[in-house]
């Protein structure tokens, strides 16, 4: 094992789930809302699950801080403080009506690691800094134009000009920039340069999240090393134009049947999309929305017009790219063929985040001399990490199996997976 990770700091680790799992059980209390928990980012809930860490930082006699867009950082002095600093984290939002770990985990973990630290008498070399994170679920919270992730990409510089005004808080029916400036923190000075987080200062980022997939339960594994965060390209707004008809009297021949058209472009989009997975490809689809309107169309009628939606992800620009070109070639055929339209409308995209190959190397020999069987694997959500990867900062995340997916009040993740990942974690910061 390294030098700093011995026997004395993996008990110490086991030690911290006392209070960490102290943490969960009142946080889940304190931010119940039916079924699940509801922490709106900026909002109470958000502000309790920061208190509440605060608070345990404070034991701990950790040095705390806050920034202009109130992400909280807790900090553990290293022996050199002009030394770049590690940050772990990760956000204290969740969707409505959501689970109690997704987010508030990587944040806990990284307090318990430090007890562990101050119990172990280790101390790294940098400062280092647990960070909860403002904002992470903002694809829930805010509508109206902006580009996610609003806590982290507010203080590393990755803005737009006018974000603040253009994001439209759901809950508080305000932009974002009069939403923190309620909440206390200070938008004006907000701005990309200069920065609040240099890139440069920071050594290394690594965030501890629940999967939010199936694969770790599956697979029998406790904890997964993610090798990147997948981008997409997206059909928004996709119709299917064909010819309204009398079901009976039309032959067939003369039809231009809209949702026959979509069930075959589906099935030929299928088709390729499965050949890529069987080259090797990383890749998931789905077309989340298929209608006709009922006000219009009938059983005894040819269809006239279908709505549909088409995700794509994949951690790999090519195989975006080749399965949107792909998209466009079947819907060109089957639209000739079928003499109707296939109107794919404009594709949205997002860029695929290769986590920093090196900490995976990192992450993976400190599962190995942890004796902890981990695998590597995408991520389907997307994540902060990512955000200070693009800046970069060498960014890794570790996966903890969860059972019932995320984003509802079902997620289930237990404590000794949640220590296991815990101890991945603290081998990154202790080893850094
Ligand atoms: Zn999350």
């Amino acid at each position: 094992m390294a030098e700093n990770f011995d026997i004395a700091l993996s008990d110490a680790i086991d030690d911290a789930m006392v209070r960490a799992e102290r943490l969960f059980t009142e946080l889940e209390d304190k931010t119940k809302d039916g079924p699940g928990v509801t922490r709106v980012a900026w909002g109470e809930g958000e502000q309790i699950g920061h208190d509440m860490c605060e608070a345990w930082a404070k034991e701990m006699g950790l040095e705390i801080s806050v920034d202009v867009a109130g992400n909280l950082y807790m900090t553990l002095p290293g022996k050199n403080r002009e030394a770049p600093v590690f940050i772990t984290g990760s956000h204290m939002d969740t969707v409505p009506c959501g689970g109690n770990y997704d987010g508030a985990a990587g944040v806990v973990s990284g307090l318990a690691v430090i007890q562990a630290f101050l119990a172990a008498d280790i101390l790294p070399e940098q400062d280092t800094l647990v960070m909860a994170i403002r904002a992470e679920e903002g694809g829930s919270w805010f509508s109206g134009r902006h580009g996610g992730h609003l806590g982290s990409r507010a203080v590393l510089g990755r803005l737009w000009k006018e974000e603040l005004h253009t994001a439209y808080h759901n809950h508080f029916e305000k932009s974002a920039y009069e939403v923190i400036k309620d909440a206390g923190f200070d938008p004006d000075a907000i701005a990309n340069e200069p920065r609040y987080l240099d890139p440069k200062r920071i050594k290394g980022y690594c965030e501890l999240h629940i999967e939010q997939g199936p694969i770790l339960l599956a697979e029998g594994k406790s904890v997964g090393v993610v090798t990147g965060i997948r981008g997409n390209r997206r059909v928004r707004d996709g119709k299917v134009y064909g010819e309204y008809n009398h079901g009976g009297a039309t032959p067939q021949s003369y039809r231009k049947d809209a949702v026959l058209a979509a069930s075959e472009f589906l099935n030929r989009f299928e088709e390729v999309g499965l050949q890529k997975l069987a080259d090797g490809k990383d890749l998931v689809f789905n077309p989340g929305i298929l209608h006709t309107d009922p006000n219009v169309n009938g059983l005894s009628k040819v269809c006239g017009e279908v709505d549909f939606t088409l995700d794509m992800r994949s951690e790999e620009v090519d195989t975006l790219e080749a399965m949107k070109s792909a998209a466009e070639d079947i819907a060109t055929e089957i639209s000739e063929c079928r003499g109707v339209t296939i109107d794919l409308g404009e594709f949205s995209a997002s860029s695929p985040t290769i986590l920093h190959k090196d900490e995976q190397q990192r992450m993976h020999a400190g599962c190995q001399a942890l004796g902890i069987d981990a695998i590597a694997m995408a991520s389907g959500g997307g994540h902060d990490a990512a955000e200070f990867q693009h800046e970069g900062v060498p960014s890794s995340m570790v996966f903890i199996r969860n059972d019932k997916g995320s984003h509802n009040p079902d997620e289930a993740m237990t404590m000794e997976d949640f220590c296991d990942g815990t101890k991945v974690l603290a081998w990154m910061m202790a080893t850094a």
